[in-house]
């Protein structure tokens, strides 16, 4: 492994001074859990890690009636761990609780998970359900990113160089929600999903849905929301054939592939699986 500074800076201004200063060769770093993975494979080799665990606020959570602010710091087992979050963001709740291990949970963040941008970021998939809002911080200012907007590409970001994310703004649903998400694996911890689905509905007082969010992961190049799947979903009620058609539309509108971990087809067939079985379970 080639050799780097580590760089600690205590507030969010020096971390975006020595990021400027740095240039393209330093990365930002929270956890490692993914960083350092790509140390060793030498797929990256930066002159200069800045660490972001040592500043104040940016792990935190920070609940309220309209919803949760994340600090990007927040660590997957922190969520895991909280319950106001298990009771009213329940599909986050369930993907961090799926992270790899408990270990892994404890370092990991969910700021670094969304901006690693892997197409099997669990939390990123739960967070598209909930309409998450991105903080960012840079040189220039700060700005919002609407999450639907923040992926570009596998492992690229809206992130601008010199860019660092602060906060994810997650708002809690009104009225009648339920949410869940589904993480398909072989086996229980330290496993990668084949696919993440996640679906959130909302019902009016007449019992028909208001809104409706279904988010895929590891259904093409980065998660993704599928609005053919939300649009069959909204407008009426919540009948067998609705979600039937609604998952059917997204196992259309995924862009599935084959990989190691499981073939097209098989993606393909357990969405049109997994749609129905989450509001069952709801
Ligand atoms: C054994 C193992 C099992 C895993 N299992 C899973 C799993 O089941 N599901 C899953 O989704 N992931 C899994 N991962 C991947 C990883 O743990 C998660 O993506 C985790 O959330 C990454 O967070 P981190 O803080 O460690 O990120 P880091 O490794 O610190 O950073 C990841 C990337 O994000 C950038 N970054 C981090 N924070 C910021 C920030 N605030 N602003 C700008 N850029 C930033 C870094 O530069 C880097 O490019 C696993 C990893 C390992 C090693």
């Amino acid at each position: 492994m080639a050799r780097f500074a580590y760089h600690r800076p205590a507030t969010v201004d020096e971390a975006l001074g020595l990021l400027a200063d740095l240039g393209p060769d330093a990365v930002p770093v929270a956890g490692a859990t993914d960083v350092w993975v790509n140390l060793r494979s030498g797929k990256l080799a930066p002159r200069a890690l800045v660490s972001l665990r040592a500043v104040p606020g940016l792990a935190g959570l920070d609940r309220s009636d309209d919803g949760l602010t994340l600090g990007a710091c927040a660590t997957h087992a922190a969520v895991e761990d909280d319950s106001w979050i298990a009771g009213r963001l329940p599909a986050l709740h369930m993907a961090c609780s799926q992270v790899g291990s408990r270990q892994v949970r404890n370092v990991g963040t969910v700021g670094g998970n969304l901006c690693n941008a892997a197409p099997s970021a669990d939390a990123a998939v739960a967070l598209l359900l909930y309409d998450a809002v991105c903080r960012v911080e840079g040189p220039g200012g700060g700005r919002d990113v609407p999450l639907d907007g923040f992926f570009l590409g596998p492992g690229r970001t809206a992130l601008a160089p010199g860019e660092i994310l602060t906060g994810i703004r997650v708002p809690v649903p009104r009225g009648r929600t339920v949410a869940g998400y589904h993480k398909l694996t072989r086996r229980k911890a330290m496993e990668l999903p084949i696919l993440g689905v996640g679906v959130r509905v909302t019902l009016d007082d007449g019992g028909a849905v208001s809104e409706a969010r279904v988010a895929l992961g590891v259904a093409g190049p980065t998660p993704v929301r599928c609005p053919g799947a939300e649009a069959a979903l909204a407008g009426g009620p919540l009948t067998a054939e609705r979600v039937e058609a609604a998952a059917e539309t997204a196992a259309r509108e995924a862009r599935v592939r084959d990989s190691w971990r499981g073939q097209a087809w098989y993606r393909r067939h357990m969405i049109r699986v997994l749609i129905p079985r989450i509001l069952l379970g709801c």
